[in-house]
């Protein structure tokens, strides 16, 4: 198992070490090139917006999507603060150190195996059905379509980092708690069925349109089973197949404790264009279609796997 074997590999030695715990994982299939961008971090918060703003909720929360260079929030005092500088050293700083990751370089030289793996289609209307389900949610008023207008966005260094203020997302988001907790409704937001919420049942998993989107067809995979945020082999064979049958949504797993809901197990996807894409990397390994890079001269430190289909 060349892709998937590797990119576990990698992600279990990250798991297992102090620096580099805290991990994101992107999975994209475009061009006939299976992706896996993994981001260690060894802190959840960047340091200078805390000390700027004195305001655990002013500053950014990075997930997946920042450490892949796209910075997104709901707040126009710190989009205004995500100068170039401000970004790059917050990232900087919450990322695992090039030092601390020459472990996981040291592993790699002992080499990696490209084998055979199936990767065929097998869910044939996949994408159709998850595009209707994302438009049913918007026609339905599922989906709060006013978290995604008037967005304003700035980008920096060639495209390589791009802030984008949702305006509209921050008041809907705030109104929606604010009704819950009024209703006693402040429980695991993925076991209770929201009126409206269309399920599509895949591979343990279950599709649903996310109701307050950051991004153009947002949606959630959720584990059928209330169980803890986790990633093992498994769980990146969902990553893979999602995308070799969608292939025009990327997937991101957001690892503890770098996500709002840890308590069930879930990956977010959608249609999205990640500056990392663009980013420089340099090859540590290879082997027949299948090789491991590093990303060079990004603000963010991070390897990609990729296997050529
Ligand atoms: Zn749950």
């Amino acid at each position: 198992m060349g892709f998937i074997r590797t990119t576990w590999e990698i992600i279990e030695l990250l798991l297992n070490n102090e620096k580099t715990k805290i991990i994101n994982v992107i999975m994209s299939c475009k061009n006939k090139r299976l992706k896996a961008f993994i981001f260690p971090r060894w802190t959840r918060l960047p340091i200078n917006y805390v000390a700027h703003f004195k305001n655990s909720d002013k500053t950014i929360k990075p997930g997946s999507s920042e450490m892949a260079g796209l910075i997104i929030t709901v707040d126009e005092d710190v989009y205004e603060y995500s100068t170039a500088k401000n970004v790059r050293e917050s990232m900087d700083y919450i990322s695992t150190s090039r030092d601390d990751l020459q472990f996981i370089c040291e592993h790699l030289n002992q080499g990696i195996k490209d084998t055979e793996e199936k990767f065929a289609k097998e869910f044939l209307f996949l994408e159709k059905d998850i595009d209707g389900l994302w438009k049913r949610g918007i026609n339905n008023g599922f989906v709060k379509e006013e978290c995604m207008k008037n967005i304003e966005s700035k980008s920096y260094e060639n495209g390589l980092i791009v802030v984008q203020y949702n305006r509209g997302r921050k008041h809907i988001v705030s109104k929606s708690k604010v009704e819950k907790r009024s209703k006693g409704e402040e429980l695991c937001p993925y076991c209770i069925q929201e009126e409206g919420r269309e399920d599509y049942p895949w591979n343990n998993y279950i599709v649903s349109a996310n109701p307050y989107p950051y991004y153009d067809h947002h949606i959630v995979l959720v584990n059928q089973k209330h169980i803890y945020q986790f990633i093992d082999a498994d769980e990146i064979k969902v990553m893979a197949s999602f995308v070799l049958n969608v292939p025009s949504y990327s997937v991101v797993y957001n690892g503890p404790p770098g996500t709002s809901i840890l308590g069930h197990m879930h990956f977010q996807a959608g249609r999205y264009f990640l500056p990392v894409e663009k980013a420089e990397t340099s090859v540590l390994v290879s082997d027949g279609n299948l090789k491991v890079s590093e990303l060079v001269g990004f603000f963010t430190r991070g390897f990609v796997v990729e296997k050529l289909l």
